[in-house]
């Protein structure tokens, strides 16, 4: 009995080493690559960006939440934009990190990453009868299966250049991550940043990107989506018009539609949404990263 219960405690003690410690330390790794996390924790919702340093690193690769992850070369380190589900559950999450080298070896590194509260608001919203038929909880899932698919693609060029503008200042009717139950009857969990603007305001690109979408959607409405690169896509939802097409090139601060009230909305504005690693990520906070890259060549 004795001894079981010893083995246990060795077994539980080995367990606790090779666990490595939350990588908000960054703590150098002998002989291997470091992992590092800007900041202390990702939220619910939002997106982080992580470092990869080491000798002699041809490629790196992660597995976060059952998603894989491509690393990019910046300087002299490896960098990718992770994201958290705004239903991730709260508590410290595996990110395991696959390094190979120049000369062939590969080297896995677990660490942990905190996920921490979103703290999001819940509300209330009645549609007018006309719009019932986009409660349909088919029409939904059809949209969003259109749309997961999509932004859970890694286009490995990075398209943008210092930084992303909020395409949507002004006052804010709608939050990130709020979740919404509509006509009492079909709960939703908001997916962008909803500001309010007269019908056919100028519509602009929050960074240098590819048209990937461009057309009208079920509850979107008219819709543009743009691929920035590495995973990274931002949608302007609720247009009166869209004045691009899919495949073309644009740059920060080109006007890509009109604003408007098409789709799901209850009024004019203009409803933002931002995509990293394949989910919905707040907006806000994703501005706040502050991504400072060295230029691609
Ligand atoms: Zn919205």
């Amino acid at each position: 009995m004795k001894h079981r219960l010893m083995a246990a405690l060795v077994g539980l003690a080995a367990a606790l080493i090779v666990m490595s410690p939350a990588l908000a330390q960054g703590e150098p790794r002998t002989g291997g690559a470091t992992v590092s996390l800007a900041g202390q924790w990702l939220r619910q919702g939002q997106a982080g960006f992580v470092s990869v340093r080491g000798e002699g690193i041809a490629d790196v690769r992660a597995l976060f939440q059952g998603r894989l992850y491509y690393f990019y070369p910046d300087g002299s380190r490896y960098v990718t934009l992770l994201s958290a589900a705004v239903d991730t559950e709260v508590k410290d999450q595996p990110l395991q990190v696959i390094v190979r080298y120049t000369d062939g070896r590969t080297e896995q590194i677990e660490t942990m990453i905190p996920i921490n509260w979103g703290n999001y608001a819940r509300g209330a919203v009645m549609l007018p009868a006309a719009l019932y038929s986009l409660l349909d909880p088919e029409v939904n899932r059809a949209e969003d299966a259109k749309m997961a698919n999509i932004i859970s693609r890694f286009t490995p060029e990075r398209y943008w250049a210092g930084g992303f503008v909020q395409p949507n200042p002004g006052e804010i009717v709608g939050y990130f991550g709020a979740t919404r139950l509509y006509n009492e009857s079909y709960w939703y969990t908001h997916t962008g940043l909803d500001t309010s603007m007269p019908e056919g305001t100028p519509v602009t690109a929050a960074a240098n990107g590819r048209v990937i979408l461009a057309g009208a959607l079920p509850i979107r409405g008219g819709y543009v989506l743009i691929d920035h690169g590495w995973g990274v896509y931002s949608g302007y939802a609720h247009l009166s018009q869209w004045l691009v097409v899919p495949g073309q090139w644009v740059r920060q601060g080109d006007v890509i539609g009109l604003s408007g009230n098409t789709g799901r909305s209850t009024g004019p504005h203009l409803h933002w949404e931002m995509a990293v690693g394949g989910v919905w990520v707040d907006p806000q906070a994703f501005l706040e990263l502050g991504l400072t890259l060295e230029p691609t060549t």
